[in-house]
């Protein structure tokens, strides 16, 4: 089953002499419960993609469906609530509220949206992630895998279906960029989710369904 395509999705900057295209016309479809990786030089593109899939800015062209539903057809609350709901973010910063402890950093966007907090599912993720013992710390208590999975608890907070990331272990060691990878896989088996992520790491790439390579705004190939 489809969840996400996007259909002639353009973003530009600039103007004129300063015009960048920093997507050009892309069209993808993403299915259900895929892992797809996208890859691509520095400066070709893939955040811009990443931010467009997430509703974090909007095309200069072309759109974005998720689940059928062209999202920047939305109002800016309606997509800000579309965000929320569907939407995990996880990113190479894990930004972390220094001043909350892991739970109450986990928590923080359901209670900025007001949501009903299922501790029963917090508690599940939290000891899915190996971070029970670490719950009352505070990030900066935390080592740099433990922190990302922290983000990712937090990403997993609200059921997601989507999940995007931006190189999520870019700044950690080998032995932690596998097991946040691991982690990452399992969650998306047990919670059906969809997971998008931008890396420079082939090993990671490999263990992608599908990658999607990207230069130059222009995507290249699809395997
Ligand atoms: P990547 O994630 O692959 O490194 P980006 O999507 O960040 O690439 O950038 C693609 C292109 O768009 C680059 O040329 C970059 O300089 C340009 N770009 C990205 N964001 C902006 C912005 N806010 N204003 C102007 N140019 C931007
Ligand atoms: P990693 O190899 O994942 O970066 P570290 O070597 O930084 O891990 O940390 C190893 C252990 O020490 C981890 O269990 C971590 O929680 C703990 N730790 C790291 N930094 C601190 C700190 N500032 N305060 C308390 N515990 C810490």
């Amino acid at each position: 089953m489809e969840i996400l395509e996007t259909i002639n999705l353009t973003k530009k900057y600039g103007k004129g002499d300063t015009e960048v295209i920093a997507l050009n016309s892309a069209n993808i479809s993403v299915e259900k419960g895929e892992f797809v990786a996208i890859i691509g030089p520095s400066g070709s593109g893939k955040s811009t993609m990443l931010h467009l899939l997430g509703g974090l800015e909007r095309p200069t062209q072309g759109t974005v469906k998720i689940e059928n539903q062209d999202i920047y057809k939305l109002s800016e609350n309606e997509l800000a609530k579309h965000r929320r709901k569907k939407i995990g973010f996880i990113f190479q910063q894990y930004n972390l509220i220094p001043v909350l402890n892991v739970r109450e950093n986990i928590e923080m966007p359901l209670r900025l949206d007001k949501a009903k907090v299922d501790n029963k599912y917090i508690d599940e993720i939290i000891n899915f992630l190996g971070l029970t013992e670490r719950q009352n710390h505070l990030p900066n208590q935390l080592s740099g895998g433990q922190q990302q999975r922290v983000a990712i608890a937090r990403a997993l907070a609200a059921k997601p279906a989507i999940i995007l990331a931006d190189e999520p272990t870019g700044n950690l060691d080998t032995k932690t960029t596998e097991e946040v990878m691991d982690l990452l896989k399992v969650s998306i088996k047990n919670y059906n989710q969809t997971l998008i992520m931008i890396t420079h790491n082939e090993k990671i790439a490999e263990k992608a369904d599908r990658i999607i390579s990207i230069v130059d705004g222009n995507i290249i190939s699809i395997n």
